[in-house]
């Protein structure tokens, strides 16, 4: 086995080879652009070497440069991940001529499939089905437009060179032909520098349906199984699933075979995933062969107990494969779901920022997050906005599902915009849990997935008001931000009657006005909430971070998080984030300073550090108490004055009772005339 393996990537990628790499006792080398230098794959790795400016051509692609770094650092196989350059030839060639092992197919499969038109003219030779269309050389726009018209619309242009769903076009009639050629010519020309296109008929309601290949260099190849990707935007994937829901043992074994045909034809070597259509009578047809790792591969590794990743450096060691087909199995379902940065109300558009918050949910059997980023790390515009792929697994695809949207509600991320609550929406929807599913799913579902404020925002109005309310009833309670402080507990301190208090959120571009009247005291305040038309009784605790709220007698648990932009709030796969525009609940309407002070457990008083009647500031400390050997300031909540004190220094007091009177300043006024 190679004793070092650099990786010619970044990020999850990355991370991900490296864990398997140190399993098998292999040292890792990264690489790293100048943004990623303190990037997780980076720290990871035994070794790090620079390879140049942010920018992936002049870092991440530079493939003499990545070559010159391996023979340095003595690394005897080069593992490329995906993307990048790792459906690269001349790389692929250049690993050999100095060698170095590169972890993927020889050279020659890899330039069999680099074009989509000459990978349909392979396949078609071994038989393998194909989408029909035209993959010919005639690429005048009268020729091409003749194959469609022939076809019949609508039709699917595609780049030869593409990837990543550029250079793609839908035309649905003969009259917006020529317009849609030019224009995917024009992006293929941009993103490959290639703009040999290819005519496709569109299917209308197909499923993405592809299958894992592993092929070693004694002749052998198995099968392990199919990826139902067909959940997409922009011809994307975002959402995968093994096995694919509906498959029956016979049509799995046919595409298998299909699979297996289409890389024997190139004598393939290494991981290969062949992508299929799959049309709902049944029949499928070859779209292309990716000649790597797939981002989706763990969903494969979910159900089959393999390690792919230790299965291409065993196959690049020129080992066999580890197993034969007949000792691979399916076993339960798994999904992966993509985590972005990027914004599904605004066309998926990819966000930048800075991960302020980045909390993924824990991980076990059933949950595995494979990353390369940390909280505070920055999501910049110079690489692919993945942020993480949250895999979940069970015995069946309910219960994985369950597991997925669980899973979802227990990522919270803060300071960059995520597809996560829409994510969310897709996978707990009826139609996605009823496998109503297509490459046209979130196109055709669009009214209910898209967040929309009545359904996602409006629901968490009050808890956000309740959050407000609990919070500043906590800093009244102490002057010392101590949360583990029994003075900082939610029920110090309670209203001594009716108590009406306007606060204002601003939610988005939106405002919205909160009327809060308040009875009840210690653990039992009730809090009327009216906001947007509607009323709900509420009442609450925080706890580390936690809101625990009665709303409506619907008891829900939410994740709260306070920064610079103001507070978000994580609640049942919803997010709401806030800022309250009211710069202090204690200066609020007349009768607000009318709140009493209750010991909250035994302790002592310490000092009174302010006289009856004696108008003191927001904030002014008024007593300072001991209790559980921690002293504790008490503080004014609003100007106004102690218009009585019930202790003096040194008394000791019990838990429940109350410790002072506040008055307001006009109360004040009022006393002493
Ligand atoms: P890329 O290599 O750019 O990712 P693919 O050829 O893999 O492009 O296609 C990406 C997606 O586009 C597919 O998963 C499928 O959803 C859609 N697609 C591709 N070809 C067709 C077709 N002929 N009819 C309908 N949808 C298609």
């Amino acid at each position: 086995m190679f004793t070092k393996l650099l990786i010619a990537n970044r990020g999850e990628i990355s991370c991900r080879i490296i864990k398997t790499a140190k399993r098998m006792g292999i040292l890792t080398v990264a690489l790293y652009s100048d943004a990623d230098q303190q990037a997780l794959h980076v720290k990871m790795a035994d070794e790090a070497v620079h390879v140049g400016p942010s920018p992936s051509k002049d870092s991440y692609l530079q493939a003499e440069k990545i070559i010159q770094i391996a023979l340095k650092v003595g690394a005897n196989a080069i593992h490329p991940g995906y993307g990048f350059l790792s459906e690269n030839a001349t790389f692929a060639n250049l690993c050999e001529q100095n060698n170095i092992v590169f972890v993927g197919p020889p050279v020659s499969a890899i330039q069999a499939m680099g074009s989509k038109s000459a990978a349909k003219n392979i396949m078609e030779q071994a038989k393998v089905p194909l989408v029909p269309g035209y993959h010919g050389d005639d690429q005048s726009t009268d020729g091409l437009k003749s194959h469609a018209d022939k076809m019949g619309y609508p039709v699917l242009l595609k780049a030869a060179a593409g990837g990543g769903g550029k250079g793609m076009r839908q035309v649905w009639k003969a009259t917006e032909f020529n317009d849609a050629l030019a224009a995917a010519k024009r992006e293929a020309m941009s993103s490959f520098n290639d703009d040999l296109m290819l005519v496709e008929k569109y299917l209308t309601a197909p499923r993405h349906v592809e299958i894992q290949i592993f092929c070693d260099n004694f002749g052998n190849g198995v099968y392990l199984f199919e990826r139902d990707c067909s959940v997409q935007r922009r011809h994307q994937k975002i959402i995968e699933e093994a096995p694919a829901f509906g498959m029956t043992e016979t049509l799995r074994a046919q595409m298998g075979e299909a699979a297996l045909k289409a890389a024997k034809a190139i004598n393939y070597a290494g991981a290969g995933t062949v992508e299929f259509l799959l049309d709902s009578d049944g029949q499928f047809y070859f779209m292309e062969m990716n000649t790597r790792l797939q981002v989706e591969h763990p969903v494969t590794e979910m159900i089959t107990g393999q390690d792919l990743v230790e299965w291409q450096l065993r196959v690049a060691n020129n080992e066999p494969l580890p197993l034969a087909q007949d000792a691979l199995s399916i076993h339960g379902h798994a999904f992966e779901a993509r985590i972005y940065a990027e914004d599904p109300n605004n066309e998926f558009l990819p966000a930048t920022g800075r991960l302020s918050l980045l909390q993924p949910p824990i991980e076990s059997e059933y949950v595995r997050v494979d990353t390369g980023v940390v909280q505070g790390d920055e999501v910049s515009v110079f690489y692919d906005p993945m942020i993480a792929k949250l895999i979940v697994w069970d015995e069946n695809r309910d219960k994985a599902l369950a597991r997925l949207t669980k899973a979802l509600t227990e990522y919270h991320i803060d300071g960059v915009v995520t597809n996560i609550e829409f994510l969310y929406k897709l996978t707990s929807s009826g139609p996605f849990k009823a496998e109503q599913i297509d490459t046209g799913f979130i196109e055709k579902n669009q009214d209910v997935l898209l967040l929309n404020d009545e359904q996602d925002v409006k629901p968490l109005l009050p808890v956000a008001a309740l959050y407000l309310m609990l919070s500043n009833q906590q800093n009244h309670a102490t002057s010392i931000p101590d949360r583990f402080s029994p003075w900082s507990l939610s029920n110090a301190w309670r209203a001594n009657e009716q108590h009406l208090q306007n606060l204002e959120l601003l939610v988005g571009d939106n405002t919205f006005a909160v009327q809060v009247s308040q009875t009840g005291a210690g653990s039992q305040i009730i809090y009327d909430i009216k906001v947007a038309q509607q009323d709900y009784r509420c009442s609450g605790e925080i706890e580390n971070n936690q809101l625990i709220s009665t709303i409506n007698g619907h008891r829900t648990l939410a994740n709260v998080t306070a920064h610079q932009d103001g507070y978000s709030v994580f609640c049942d796969g919803k997010v709401i984030r806030f800022k309250s525009l009211q710069a202090d609940l204690g200066e609020t309407q007349d009768n607000a300073a009318d709140t009493g002070f209750i010991a909250p457990m035994n302790g002592t008083v310490v000092a009174i550090l302010v006289e009856p009647q004696q108008l003191v500031e927001k904030g002014q400390t008024l007593m300072v108490m001991e209790a559980m050997k921690m002293e504790h300031s008490l503080t004014a909540p609003a100007a106004g004055c102690v218009s009585e004190f019930y202790f003096k220094a040194g008394d000791l007091v019990d838990g429940g009772v109350e410790l002072l009177a506040f008055q307001a300043t006009q109360e004040c006024s009022k006393n002493a005339t």
